[in-house]
């Protein structure tokens, strides 16, 4: 169970810098929201400091709710048709060379906010040449033809979080499945022409060493590549309790073993989330490919 103490390596020092100041100010001025905020993220001084955010687009409203998510849930407003534009301003401002964009499930909308997604890398990509451009999506419900609006708008990296073992999603994230999330993930990574598919899952909410390995085995068999292991962490009373806070070593065990297996690009620790130095994470993969076509070369 929980203890009542957060072991050490789970405390963090926060600091605000002038890059803090202006991510915060573009968030507010441009009326957008960030994951970042919404989802208590402990990364928010480190990566706001350093320039960057990720944005929620949709809305600030889920139609689900998860037991591991702090993100506001209930009926949501009418979808605001220019906050593709106000992302695009946001990526701009702030100089991204590689930006991630998610969003709240809206699962009240036919194509579950897909237009409005592609329509938002559309933007970003007229305002920022040169960008890349990587989505952390819901799974539309499993809806073919949302998925396939949104990957025509020809994202770099489609990612969607599997966030638990299969035993643990009942639980943990009762509206989504383990299947559907397979499905939207295999489906991507046979999209032509190609986008890197990745994913991430949380530890610490009462899973066992062998459910993890037999989850990363899944996402590999649906053509995940890229992948990111991070701890849990409760954002109030109300959610999951953490279960166990795993040890940093135990995250480089997991690391080493996913490369092992077969994945070319992880990050794996306490502090890793889906969108947690994206671009980074993404020019490994890049550098993983562009080895491995020298090699088959030879
Ligand atoms: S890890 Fe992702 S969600 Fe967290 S602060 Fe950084 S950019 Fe935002």
């Amino acid at each position: 169970m929980e203890s009542q103490r957060l072991p050490p390596w789970i405390r963090r020092k926060l600091q605000t810098d002038k890059g803090f100041t202006k991510v915060h100010g573009l968030v507010k001025d441009l009326n957008l929201h960030t994951v970042c905020e919404e989802a208590k993220c402990p990364n928010r001084h480190e990566c706001w400091n350093s320039g960057t955010a990720t944005m929620m687009i949709l809305g600030d409203t889920c139609t689900r709710s998860c037991g591991f998510c702090s993100v506001k849930s209930g009926r949501p407003p009418a979808l605001d048709a220019l906050e593709p534009r106000r992302v695009a301003i946001s990526a701009k401002e702030m100089g991204l060379e590689h930006i991630v964009i998610t969003s709240v499930n809206r699962d009240d909308q036919l194509d579950g906010g897909a237009e409005i997604f592609a329509e938002t890398i559309a933007a970003v990509k007229a305002a920022c040449p040169g960008i890349t451009v990587e989505v952390l999506t819901p799974d539309f419900e499993g809806r073919e033809e949302s998925l396939a609006t949104l990957l025509r708008a020809a994202p770099h990296v489609y990612s969607h979080n599997i966030e638990t073992v299969r035993h643990l999603q009942a639980q943990i994230r009762p509206q989504a499945n383990y299947g559907r999330s397979l499905w939207a993930l295999r489906r991507a990574s046979e999209w032509e022409p190609g986008v890197e598919v990745k994913s991430g899952i949380m530890v610490g909410l009462g899973e066992t060493e062998a459910q993890i390995m037999e989850t990363l085995e899944d996402l590999l068999d649906n053509g995940v590549k890229m992948l990111t292991i991070g701890q849990y962490l409760r954002p109030s009373t109300r959610h999951e309790p953490v279960h166990r806070f795993v040890p940093p070593e135990e995250f480089e065990r997991y690391e080493t073993r996913a490369r092992e297996m077969g994945f070319h690009a992880v990050a794996s620790g306490p502090f890793v989330r889906s969108s947690y130095k994206a671009e980074t994470l993404y020019a490994e993969m890049l550098a993983r490919r562009e080895g491995k076509a020298v090699h088959e070369a030879v």
